[in-house]
């Protein structure tokens, strides 16, 4: 009885320091122009409530609640987060790839975070440190992109052993499984359909959809018709067919263009003209730019037989990816950044300039690189869009993308949860 009456009394005496607390944790942004990443026209002049973390209200009639913290944002614009359906964390030091750690996954997404890619889907060679991390990012504090994971590729020699490697990583809680249907330029052996079959079901049956990369059209069409729930890379071995366009469009499976990562496998060749951005050099370590610029390694990309073959996959892919775009199949943007000299954040910017440059529209670009990659990777009930009840993950322009795509990366700030992102 005395207990009770005492946890009353505390809980009596919190109530104003909680209702205190609540109201300074709301925040109302105003004055900037609201691209809100649904189909709805942008509003000038708009406001948006964050409270707890999430959108209380967003648009031109949203009224400031008494005792909120005001952010002016008058003259900016203001997006979604964009979302990464393809990238990885937490692998890479410099260009040394296999030194998975808690504090690389943490760096990793603070530096997607500081470039507006607010939410990545890591797919592949995620490990515990990124599951604890996705785990612990339903909060209102959160100041990092938000993490989904895909665990290890999946790489069975057997029907029995995609079995046992599904179940394992279906036992780690990942978010998706991801399988490589793939010879790297007729290199390597391919997985046979009988394992990626095998890998498929079973990963339906414990409710996982599955990615896969690509690289072959007759792949593309045979996955789908196994079941796949997500292509992980362009097709870029040819262009795209009717038949293709109508088995995604059916299957309703989203498209990763990772346009990006063709760019890496080649553009070091010299030294790429983004090496001077002071946006990306904020983030860039400079003893990688220095490897990365030496002539005789340039020199061997020059001649690198994969190199020259992978420039000419993204002619393919960029074609391809227009096609699939006018034809409404769903683009979720992907870069597959996190390997060495893929860098994470400002190759997403530079990705979107490549699907406006490939013939998509602004507006379909930041569709693609928002909304459609959160349905398509089931999140779009919590991020995507600046709507009520969503995570108020959102980026701060100085110029709008719908202008130009390129306005991405005039970043005058970047919120995760209405925390503002350090830069
Ligand atoms: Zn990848």
């Amino acid at each position: 009885m005395k207990s009770r009456a005492l946890v009353l009394a505390c809980l009596v005496a919190a109530w104003p320091l909680a209702n205190a607390a609540q109201q300074a944790s709301t925040k109302a942004f105003t004055g900037a122009r609201l691209i809100d990443g649904t189909d709805r026209a942008p509003v000038d002049n708009a406001t948006i409530v964050v409270r707890d973390g999430k959108i209380v209200a967003a648009g031109a009639g949203a009224t400031v609640p008494a005792g909120a913290e005001r952010v002016s944002l008058a003259g900016k614009t203001v997006i979604p987060g964009l979302v990464n359906a393809h990238g990885h964390v937490g692998n890479t030091v410099g260009l040394e790839q296999g030194k998975y750690s808690a504090e690389n996954v943490e760096r990793d997404l603070k530096t997607y975070a500081s470039y507006g890619v607010t939410t990545v889907f890591s797919l592949g060679d995620d490990q515990a440190a990124g599951i604890a991390a996705r785990d612990s990012q339903k909060t209102p504090s959160l100041s990092r992109a938000r993490l989904y994971v895909a665990g290890p590729v999946l790489a069975p020699k057997s029907p029995e052993e995609a079995v046992k490697l599904v179940d394992e990583v279906a036992a780690m809680k990942v978010d998706i499984v991801k399988i490589r249907v793939d010879d790297n330029l007729g290199t390597t052996q391919k997985m046979a359909p009988e394992i990626y079959r095998a890998v498929i079901d079973q990963a339906h049956k414990k409710g996982l959809p599955v990615a896969v990369h690509l690289f072959y059209l007759a792949d593309a069409k045979a996955v789908l018709d196994a079941g796949a729930d997500f292509i992980a890379h362009s097709v870029r071995d040819t262009d795209v067919d009717d038949s293709f366009v109508s088995m995604i469009k059916r299957r309703d499976v989203c498209y990763s263009p990772t346009l990006m990562r063709e760019v890496s496998t080649f553009v070091y060749e010299s030294k790429p003209a983004w090496f001077t951005d002071p946006l990306f050099l904020k983030h860039a370590d400079a003893k990688t730019l220095e490897t990365l610029q030496q002539p005789a390694r340039q020199e061997q990309m020059r001649n690198s037989k994969s190199a020259q073959a992978y420039k000419k996959g993204l002619e393919v892919a960029s074609r391809n990816v227009k096609k699939l775009s006018d034809a409404g199949v769903r683009i979720a943007m992907g870069t597959d950044t996190g390997p060495p000299a893929r860098f994470q954040g400002y190759f997403e910017l530079m990705e979107l300039e490549l699907m406006a440059k490939a013939g998509m529209t602004p507006q379909k670009v930041l569709a693609a690189s928002t909304r459609d990659a959160a349905r398509c990777m089931k999140l779009d009930r919590e991020i995507g869009t600046i709507e009520a009840n969503k995570w108020a993950d959102f980026v701060v322009l100085d110029a709008d993308p719908l202008a130009n795509v390129s306005n991405v990366k005039k970043i005058n700030a970047v919120y995760v949860a209405g925390n503002r992102v350090a830069e």
